[in-house]
């Protein structure tokens, strides 16, 4: 049995290490979009399959026996390729997604349905954590902008924008430090989830600072979903 995870993410990460363990022959495979990615342990590949139609070309030809969908919330075309590809050579396909953030008392969240509305949404000094893809929604905002991503964008930042390029986990001392040395107004995310980035969560909570959330894409009808790497892992032994 081979098993190719479709990664990007701490979870991906992690379930190719446990399926090693497992003596489970795993591929990884990264989108190439980080200039420096974390790898995984094992067989790494790294760049676009070119569409559902190369993935499936993929699959075929490695003689895949299960895809993992591991990569992030936010990951929507790769998510839908991997649904439609998957369908189309009968490989199993499992959705790997950590579940998203809960509000505590405390938090003043608000939900934006796509980052153009999350622009809509903020004003004064603005803290925008959303990484560097989709940034140029935000270009036309008028006042202060710290952009926070791993590598540069390379859409249009706004006038105002400081760029802070750092990859996380980020500490809540840290990041009330960042947000009280920069007199931030409001932090713009998207629901990622998962601990590596929730710091910046606390640290608004505790300061009372207002947290612009962008809603997760849909995931594609009548894929398999687990929470957790555990229950991937298990679902990969199970086959
Ligand atoms: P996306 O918009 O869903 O995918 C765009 C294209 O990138 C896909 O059509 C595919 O190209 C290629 N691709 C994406 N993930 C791939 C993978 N794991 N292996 C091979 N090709 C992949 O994806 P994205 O939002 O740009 O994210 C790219 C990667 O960064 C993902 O692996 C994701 O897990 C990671 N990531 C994304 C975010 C985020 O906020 N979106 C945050 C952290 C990490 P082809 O059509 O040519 O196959």
């Amino acid at each position: 049995m081979t098993v190719l995870v479709l990664g990007g993410t701490g979870e991906a990460r992690a379930l190719a290490a446990a399926l090693t363990a497992d003596g489970v022959p795993v591929t990884s495979s990264l989108a190439g979009r980080v200039a420096e990615p974390v790898l995984p342990v094992g067989d790494v590949r790294v760049g676009g399959f070119g569409g559902a139609d190369g993935l499936a070309a993929f699959l075929r030809e490695a003689g895949t026996s299960a895809v993992v969908d591991a990569t992030h919330p936010f990951a929507a075309t790769i998510t839908a390729n991997a649904a439609a590809a998957c369908a189309e050579v009968d490989v199993p396909l499992l959705r790997l997604q950590r579940p998203g953030w809960s509000a505590q008392p405390g938090d003043d969240w608000r939900w934006a349905a796509s980052l153009a509305e999350a622009a809509t949404m903020v004003h004064g000094t603005v803290f925008l954590t959303t990484g560097r893809q989709g940034v140029g929604a935000f270009a036309a905002l008028p006042g202060r902008v710290l952009v926070r991503s791993v590598d540069p964008p390379t859409e249009p930042l706004p006038a105002g924008a400081t760029l802070l390029l750092a990859r996380g986990p980020f500490s809540v001392t840290d990041e009330v430090a960042l947000m009280t040395g920069h007199g931030v107004d409001v932090v713009v995310t998207k629901d990622s989830g998962g601990h590596m980035t929730e710091a910046k969560l606390t640290a608004a909570r505790q300061l009372g600072i207002p947290v612009v959330l962008v809603r997760r894409p849909a995931l594609p009808a009548g894929v398999a979903v687990v929470h957790t790497v555990a229950a991937a892992r298990e679902w990969v032994a199970s086959r």
